[in-house]
């Protein structure tokens, strides 16, 4: 919950190429991301994943669930409702205090978030107008309203949920007596969440609706702390993992002041955007904070029974909470290059590169046959599609020059290339019969592999 500025910040030195500009142009023109009801106009904050985005955020969120419940005996997943009791986001604290300060310029009508608003010389003024007539701040609850069934009245009033952890706390009881886990074990969750933010910027940096990965990691008091610095390093091992480089990451410790009263440690792990350094995911230890409040305002035990020493208690917990649509805008960020690659003829040409991790890369492989229209080519191209089919998301192209081919690959993405030539029939060497070009999307260097070693060679490279 806690809020930090996005103005003011130096744009990223570390980024070469990846202007924002032509990452929202590469979205779009390659399917990764659109403007939510474009045709009409859009939707501020709303956004759509294409055929390639579904792909990269699917693959971010199978990564996380990999090795966050699949790789680990401690932790169990769930899935929560989006609706949720209001009495939830009463005891949680939401619906008295989930606001952001905002402010007016009554020049230009701009709403603004009262950390935008520029200090010149102890002056306020409009980041938008430069005008220096505004209003005092003034909280702004960021929780959409909504009513539940046929009346709309102050009995069916509940909100979309502003994050995922709650439903985690509000069924802690239920999933300890289930999955039988001692402490510290922990629940994870993925999905979507809104928050009405006054000013939604940065493309989908801060949107509307978005999704989060949480974990809610419950321990006993005496170690929540040693928790806390563990989350933090096993995180950015996590995004290290999916092609991040440390050296765009940054930990922010959150100063007392700015920290929730009820947190005895926040730490954000932030990225380079070109736009500034921005929170990607908090990690916090959040006390017994949230499960006292659930126990007292439902007057049902949450409490731990501690076999050992037979005592009862309220567990404590570490949450580190992450931003899926923020994670791909990293990775796309991170990926972005452009380099000098020769064309058909041998000249130089600029060659835009997602250099994803394999792992996230949203295709994995393309097979070509070399030529369309020899038939043998095409069928023994199409005969390799069936066999990788099975282990990954493969695409077949057989349109325009192979040079032209493996460019439109490059800029999406995908980490290998597969073609099909006359070798393959060993019609000049005989060595060479049922054997393809692997080519490597960033080195562009070419091998000669067996189409039997093809699944477990490429399998090996993308897990
Ligand atoms: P900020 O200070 O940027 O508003 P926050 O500190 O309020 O973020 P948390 O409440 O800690 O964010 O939420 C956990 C994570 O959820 C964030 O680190 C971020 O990745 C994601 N998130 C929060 N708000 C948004 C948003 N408006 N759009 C996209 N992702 C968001």
């Amino acid at each position: 919950m806690s809020k930090s500025p996005d103005t003011q910040r130096p744009p990223s030195q570390s980024h070469g190429a990846a202007s924002m500009e032509k990452i929202v142009s590469l979205c779009k023109r390659r399917g990764f991301i659109f403007q939510s009801s474009e045709i009409y106009g859009g939707l501020n904050g709303a956004w759509d994943y294409g055929p390639l985005g579904v792909e990269l955020k699917r693959n971010l969120k199978n990564y996380w669930w990999r090795t966050m419940v699949h790789e680990r005996d401690d932790i169990v997943g769930m899935d929560g409702s989006i609706l949720m009791n209001r009495l939830v986001w009463k005891a949680s604290g939401h619906e008295d205090t989930f606001s952001d300060p905002m402010v007016d310029c009554r020049s230009c009508k701009a709403r603004l978030r009262a950390d935008q608003v520029i200090n010149k010389k102890g002056e306020k003024q409009c980041p938008t107008c430069g005008g220096k007539d505004l209003t005092e701040p003034r909280a702004f609850n960021l929780m959409f309203k909504t009513y539940v069934g046929a009346t709309e009245d102050e009995s069916s009033i509940t909100y979309l949920r502003p994050e995922t952890a709650q439903a985690i706390f509000v069924q802690f009881k239920n999933v300890l007596d289930v999955a039988r886990k001692k402490l510290p074990f922990g629940i994870a969750q993925i999905g979507k969440a809104f928050r009405n933010e006054i000013n939604p910027r940065n493309f989908t940096f801060r949107s509307r609706e978005f999704e989060q990965m949480e974990l809610e990691y419950f321990c006993r008091p005496e170690q929540g702390m040693e928790l806390l610095e563990y989350w933090k390093e096993e995180r950015l091992k996590f995004y290290e993992n999916i092609g991040i480089s440390r050296e765009n990451l940054h930990v922010l410790t959150v100063p007392d002041e700015e920290r929730a009263f009820y947190s005895k440690g926040t730490y954000d792990i932030e990225y380079e955007f070109p736009f500034g350094r921005q929170e990607l995911e908090g990690v916090a230890y959040r006390t017994d904070y949230d499960l006292s409040q659930h126990q007292k305002a439902s007057g049902k035990s949450l409490e731990y029974f501690d076999e050992e020493t037979k005592h009862k208690f309220i567990p404590h917990v570490v949450e580190p909470s992450a931003g899926v649509d923020r994670t791909v805008l990293a990775l796309i960020c991170e990926a972005y290059t452009e380099d000098e690659a020769p064309d058909e003829k041998g000249k130089m040409e600029t060659r835009t590169v997602l250099r994803l991790h394999p792992r996230m890369a949203p295709i994995k492989c393309a097979v070509f046959p070399l030529l369309k229209n020899k038939e043998e080519l095409v069928a023994k191209a199409k005969e390799i599609v069936d066999r990788l089919r099975p282990h990954m998301f493969v695409f077949y192209d057989e349109g325009g020059a192979i040079g032209r081919r493996y460019r439109r690959q490059d800029e999406i993405g995908t980490p290998f290339g597969v073609t099909v030539d006359f070798e393959t029939f060993g019609e000049k060497d005989g060595s060479l019969r049922d054997t393809v070009t692997l080519r490597e999307r960033d080195s562009m260097k070419q091998e000669r592999v067996k189409i039997s070693d093809l699944p477990g060679i490429l399998v090996s490279r993308i897990l």
